[in-house]
């Protein structure tokens, strides 16, 4: 029988951490670390998102403002607010809300961000730094991940990983992130065969595709650890993951439960990015 790992309780313990080195900051410079976050307009899930990496800041001693923008912003406006941003000495981090109405270009915007303020990891300079191995800000979500590996002692050094799904936002960074701790990595994706074999062959499974219970309990490999970064909504209104839970869970030895898994993290490692972003930029 697995053993739940908590993400809210280690969400919390992440935010203890970074109010702590947010208080030292404003201790130091006079003023604390700050988060822009840009919202452009009014899609319900993203709302909420931003409303609580609002609150999430606040109580991790982070000024935080949020910039709400009507759907019909053009691309000249959102950018000519980024380059102010940008330009603005006491705001450490700029994240926006993605995805944006389809008038604008996602990449196009993010590429104005200045890569130092990129606090979702997102801008290529900030892969390109994941992909040779450097520091810079990372994806928060993977970021998330490899918290909880480390924190159930799950040392990827030489063990078989897979990661289910290539986006750019959360299956390339992970598995860039595995592959840093030296574990094998199989990237899986739409049209990779033998999925099932893949996902028996391996120790780590993180699932990042976004298909209620597409990976099948019995799939799992006794003692394996899996992390399910799905977010699906089904028919009865609740949230399930991408890993069939009840089936995984008499066989993995971890794994994350959907909601309370990898969705707190993701919230607390911006936080935890946005310190780092303020620390490294007054250095
Ligand atoms: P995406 O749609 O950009 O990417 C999905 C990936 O899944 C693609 O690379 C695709 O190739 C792959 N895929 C599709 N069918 C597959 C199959 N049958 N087998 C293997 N791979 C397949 O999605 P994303 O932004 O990476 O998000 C993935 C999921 O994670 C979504 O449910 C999303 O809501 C969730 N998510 C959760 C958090 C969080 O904080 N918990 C953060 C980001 C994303």
């Amino acid at each position: 029988m697995a053993e739940l790992i908590d993400g809210k309780a280690l969400a919390k313990e992440v935010r203890a951490e970074v109010k702590t080195r947010a208080d030292a900051f404003r201790a130091t410079h006079n003023r604390s670390p700050g988060l822009h976050v840009v919202l452009v307009g009014d899609d319900p899930a993203s709302q909420i998102y931003v409303r609580n990496k609002e609150r999430a800041a606040a109580k991790a001693g982070i000024e935080g403002r949020v910039h709400r923008l009507p759907a019909e912003t053009s691309e000249a406006d959102l950018l000519a607010l980024i380059f102010e941003l940008n330009g603005d000495d006491d705001i450490d981090g700029i994240l926006v809300q993605l995805p944006l109405p389809d008038h604008l270009h996602d990449q196009t915007i993010v590429d104005a961000i200045d890569p130092a303020k990129d606090v979702d990891g997102l801008h290529p300079f900030n892969s390109g730094l994941l992909v040779v191995g450097r520091k810079g800000l990372r994806p928060c979500t993977p970021s998330g991940c490899m918290r909880m590996l480390e924190h159930v002692g799950c040392d990827p050094k030489g063990q078989r990983a897979l990661v289910l799904g290539r986006s750019t936002l959360v299956g390339k960074p992970i598995a860039l992130m595995l592959l840093e701790k030296h574990a094998t990595v199989t990237i899986a994706h739409s049209r990779t065969e033998d999925l099932a074999e893949r996902v028996r062959e391996s120790d780590i499974v993180v699932a990042a595709v976004g298909r209620a219970n597409l990976v099948q309990g019995d799939w799992i490999r006794d003692g394996a650890v899996v992390i399910d970064v799905g977010i699906n909504r089904v028919d009865d209104g609740t949230l399930t993951g991408d890993v069939d839970f009840e089936g995984a869970k008499d066989r993995a030895a971890y794994i994350t439960p959907v909601p309370g898994g990898v969705g707190p993290m993701t919230i607390a490692m911006l936080l935890s990015n946005t310190v780092d972003a303020a620390e490294a930029r007054i250095m």
